[in-house]
């Protein structure tokens, strides 16, 4: 098995990170109370998906 033959520094490792960052969660409307939501998934507020009421929402 191919082993680096040199420790990675912390100075070197921390460069490559640079290019990693976070990005946004991608967000819907959703169609029945006009909330933000996850796409494809029943909303959080209401309780609907595709236009129907899915699940009940306590308070
Ligand atoms: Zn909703």
């Amino acid at each position: 098995m191919a082993v680096p033959k040199r420790k990675t520094s912390k100075s070197r490792r921390d460069k490559r990170r640079t290019h990693y960052k976070a990005t946004a969660p991608t967000t819907a409307v959703c169609s029945n109370c006009g909330e933000l939501c996850r796409p494809h998934n029943v909303c959080a507020k209401c309780g609907h998906y595709n236009g129907k009421k899915v699940i009940e929402i306590k308070e």
